[in-house]
């Protein structure tokens, strides 16, 4: 039972037409590259991406992505400063760690769990759905430079 949840959570032409979107070789590419590079920026995908499909242009990653975010499949992170980041890691609500020198990101667990996770003292009237939550600092490699 579990080895089959297994399986069917990495299984992307099943879990995109769960998402009701055709499964075409361009976009199991994209995120099957995405699954192996989390946190890639859309460049970085489509460097990687075109390596094993060939005429993938970039616009064609951006137009997946917007796909996949829209869909749920994909979670795109902004953090400050940097291009947009995207993982296929969209089932829970994890934070991330991201180097102020590097910008290197890793993932962190929520220590609640789910979202939101931090409550405003005062909600002024909204409904308040999520918390977006980043930690900045030095990752390990940028401190043993330092
Ligand atoms: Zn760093
Ligand atoms: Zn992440
Ligand atoms: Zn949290």
């Amino acid at each position: 039972m579990l080895v089959g949840m297994t399986l069917l959570e990495h299984s992307w032409p099943d879990r995109l037409r769960a998402a009701g979107l055709r499964v075409t070789p361009r976009r199991v590419a994209v995120l099957e590259t995405l699954d192996a590079h989390p946190h890639s920026s859309a460049d970085e995908l489509h460097t990687r991406a075109e390596a094993r499909l060939d005429h993938l242009t970039r616009q064609a990653v951006y137009i997946s992505l917007a796909d996949f975010v829209g869909h749920g499949l994909v979670r795109k992170i902004e953090p400050p400063g940097s291009p947009a980041r995207y993982e296929t890691r969209t089932a829970d609500n994890h934070h991330h760690l991201v180097c102020e020198q590097c910008g290197a990101i890793a993932d962190v667990d929520c220590a609640v769990g789910a979202a939101p996770c931090l409550t405003p003292d005062d909600d002024a009237g909204f409904f308040v759905h999520t918390a977006d939550v980043t930690y900045f600092g030095l990752c390990p490699q940028c401190r043993d430079a330092g």
